[in-house]
């Protein structure tokens, strides 16, 4: 249970319903998630929502699936009874929300959902063949309407580069939250950028300097363009994971924040730490604990507001598994 000081700053962050617990599912069941609840409900403020339940399904209800062709908008149909069409009201629903909850910075879904499912979610054909596989109906509408949303299905945060990837997209959408959505201005647009810069070159480096590019004349653009413009390509390239190969290219440049304040055996030390994460002998926390060792007592203030070297709570342990 978090203290109450912590619950004030915990980021809101939206969760499929039947992860929290709740009996929402078609047959009455939920799908309670031990990661979400016992981890990461300390650091997020949890919001649950179950659009099926929303569109006005009951519980228990008859299943419903999608059913459309390969290139088209599946619907979402009873699986039992075909006549049964919620694509519409689902759709009605999804967006209401997003309206009503803007201030979210993140999703957790639950998988195989035609409703939640984030992908591979299977789409049959009128006659009950499998067709193809595509999101959920509710998904859809998140990508339509929420863009720039961090969404994560919750069985594939047991991949440690995907559950890192998915809290590290969700913290630097709240510092985008908190410092340039909530006070706009070029100056607070190029503020993010440059503190957010080695997170984003870990991540995608052609993103790193195609938006470096941008903001050198994003102040004769309007302010709105500019960000919405920036937003979304920044959160795009979060979006791809980092490899030990980008993370090392990324430490590597930060090291060369130190060069003058380290002698040569120091440097060889953290050479030789940045090389043994890229190898894979050691977890990602290596090297940066030892860079954050330097770069708190030698470090400009430039680098060390990077967020890359801080990126979330330290104590969920994401680089002890990376
Ligand atoms: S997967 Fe989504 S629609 Fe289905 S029960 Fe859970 S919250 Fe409701």
């Amino acid at each position: 249970m978090a203290e109450p000081s912590r619950v004030a700053e915990r980021i809101p962050v939206g969760i499929s319903a039947c992860l929290m617990g709740e009996q929402v599912r078609y047959n009455g069941g939920h799908k309670r998630s031990r990661y979400c609840l016992d981890v990461l409900q300390d650091r997020f403020a949890l919001e649950p929502f179950c659009p099926e339940l929303e569109a006005g399904l009951g519980v228990p209800r008859d299943p419903i699936r999608l059913v459309g062709r390969l290139g088209e908008e599946p619907r979402l149909v009873g699986t039992k009874d075909p006549s049964l069409d919620v694509t519409e009201r689902l759709a009605e629903v999804s967006a209401a929300f997003v309206e009503q909850h803007r201030h979210l910075r993140g999703f957790i879904l639950m998988k195989g959902s035609p409703s939640c499912g984030l992908e591979r979610v299977k789409v049959y054909h009128d006659n009950g063949m499998p067709s193809h596989s595509d999101s959920g109906a509710f998904v859809r509408a998140l990508r339509r309407h929420f863009p720039e949303l961090p969404l994560e299905e919750e069985t594939r945060m047991n991949d440690a580069v995907l559950r890192e990837n998915f809290i590290t997209r969700v913290y630097a959408f709240d510092d985008w939250k908190r410092h340039v959505e909530a006070d706009p201005s070029h100056h607070a647009l190029l503020e993010f950028h440059s503190r957010q810069k080695y997170l984003l070159m870990a991540h995608h480096v052609e993103g790193y300097r195609e938006l470096g590019r941008y903001l050198a004349d994003a102040g004769k653009r309007p302010l709105d363009e500019a960000m919405r413009h920036y937003l979304q390509r920044f959160m795009a390239a979060l979006a791809r994971p980092a490899t030990r190969k980008t993370h090392a290219n990324a430490l590597t440049h930060v090291l060369g924040y130190l060069k003058q304040a380290l002698d040569s055996d120091t440097k060889q030390d953290l050479l030789a730490a940045i090389d043994d994460y890229r190898l894979g002998r050691v977890h990602l926390v290596v090297p940066i604990r030892l860079i954050n060792h330097y770069i708190k007592r030698h470090g400009s203030e430039y680098i060390r507001a990077q967020t890359y070297l801080d990126p979330h709570p330290y104590e969920l342990g994401l680089r002890n598994a990376i």
